[in-house]
């Protein structure tokens, strides 16, 4: 079969070498792919937002299966164009899909279907919305409704922090129309991670439980970014715990929005916090995380084509999903400068030597005459496996010591409060 991977980062690259290892698989297409999948992929130069194109792509080149890796061509309603035109592809459609795109969409679903997550209102309106927060005091967390880059969530300790995020994005419009709605929410305190599964509308198959560490320094300081590294599965987490957190959140949520007419189809992203009282919802996304599938795919190990052909013909309850007994970690190696302005261009060193258990997933790279090169803030995704985490960690680290680029940094923690629980 051949297949067509929509998207340019390290999420895109670690699809493509997953999906290589199928058997059936005889070749995988990237649009626009990067400087890693052109290696072991063909690029395509067709933008993410270009439906009709990547279409005609797929007719012209004979493709059976496309799967989309970023929330944006999504959201924007690639599934729907592909499924009016009968073009197999993996992931949730436009309305389905709006469980990221709308924080209060996601809301809405979660309070009707019982589910777990912090108290909320949501507002549209500016005089109504300041009265609430004063009501509940801080703290307090604010949202823009849509989607803002990570940047539209304010976790706000004082009430003067509260209402400043409501006057900008409800009176300033810093986030323009994806802040027209703003979702109030109680504040939760507890350990943070993520659990992902394969779902086909009412099947629901986890993965191995992952975290991200978001902010660019050690020690979770600094400002945020699209994420600096992960590891899996989480040592703090249970299969008890995970259960529960399938049984009454994950299944739930599919079952209610099949029952609802929008059923999901593709990867659904469960953000948690572990609070005193329980696992509760974060955030739901509707694709895999990036870096958190460069740490979860290669864990898998049953085959990632035959996973997607059955969630996108609804036979998922007929796989054995099963997961490597073995831990994974990706530090990722950024541009000098991100996540503010950086430069592009450096060319990359060191990549020629990684061997397995390291395989280093490219996230913003090309290939230029002089080699691989710097293109993007987040560069590379390193990533080992190993017997544990600590072993993974440490081969991940030695190679992340023999890769080089000008102005090149990395979180030297990733995993570090983990391995404490590790037995
Ligand atoms: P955007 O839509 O702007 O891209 P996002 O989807 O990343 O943002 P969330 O995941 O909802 O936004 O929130 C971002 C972060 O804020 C979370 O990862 C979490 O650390 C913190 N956060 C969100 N909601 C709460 C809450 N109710 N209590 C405590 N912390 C929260």
């Amino acid at each position: 079969m051949n297949v067509l991977i929509v998207g340019s980062g390290g999420r895109e690259h670690t699809i493509a070498w997953k999906l290589l290892q199928s058997p059936r698989v005889e070749k995988v297409y990237c649009a626009p792919g990067n400087g890693g999948t052109a290696q072991i992929a063909q690029n395509a130069p067709i933008d993410v937002h270009d439906f009709a194109a990547l279409a005609q792509f797929v007719k012209d080149e004979g493709i059976d299966l496309t799967v989309v890796g970023p929330e944006d061509p999504l959201l924007g309603g690639i599934v729907d164009f592909f499924n009016e035109r009968n073009l197999p592809i993996f992931g949730p459609n436009s309305q389905a899909a709006k469980i990221e795109g709308s924080k209060s969409f996601a809301k809405s679903l979660m309070r009707r279907y019982n589910i777990p997550t912090a108290a909320y209102e949501s507002f549209l309106d500016y005089e109504s919305a300041i009265a609430y927060v004063r009501e509940q005091g801080a703290p307090i967390v604010v949202k823009a409704d849509g989607l803002a880059a990570g940047k539209g969530v304010v976790v706000a300790e004082t009430l003067e922090e509260a209402e400043e995020a409501l006057r900008q994005i409800m009176q300033e419009n810093v986030f323009g129309q994806a802040g027209a709605r703003v979702v109030i929410e109680e504040c939760m305190r507890g350990e943070e991670l993520s659990l992902l599964s394969f779902v086909d509308g009412e099947t629901v198959k986890p993965m191995v439980t992952s975290q991200d560490h978001k902010r660019i320094y050690n020690d979770d300081q600094g400002p945020n970014t699209g994420g600096m590294g992960t590891y899996a599965p989480v040592p703090q987490m249970s299969d008890e715990l995970v259960a529960k957190i399938v049984e009454t959140i994950v299944e739930p949520m599919a079952v209610g929005m099949a029952k609802d007419g929008i059923p999901f189809k593709g990867i659904l992203y469960t953000g948690l916090m572990i609070t005193e009282a329980g696992p509760k919802v974060v955030e739901f996304n509707a694709r895999f995380g990036d870096p958190e599938t460069q740490v979860i795919l290669p864990l898998l190990e049953t085959d990632l084509l035959e996973i997607f052909l059955a969630t996108v013909s609804g036979e998922l309850a007929s796989v054995d999903v099963k997961w490597k007994k073995e831990s994974a970690v990706c530090v990722v190696m950024a541009a000098p400068g991100y996540p503010g302005n950086y430069p592009k261009g450096a060319v990359i060193s060191g990549l020629e030597q990684i061997a397995p258990p390291v395989t280093v997933f490219h996230a913003g790279t090309k290939e230029t005459e002089a080699g691989v090169a710097t293109n993007g803030g987040r560069v590379l995704g390193v990533t080992s496996t190993g017997e544990n985490l600590a072993k993974a960690r440490e081969s991940a680290y030695a190679a992340v010591q023999s890769i080089s680029f000008e102005g090149a940094h990395y979180r030297t923690d990733i995993a570090d409060r983990a391995m404490r629980f590790e037995k």
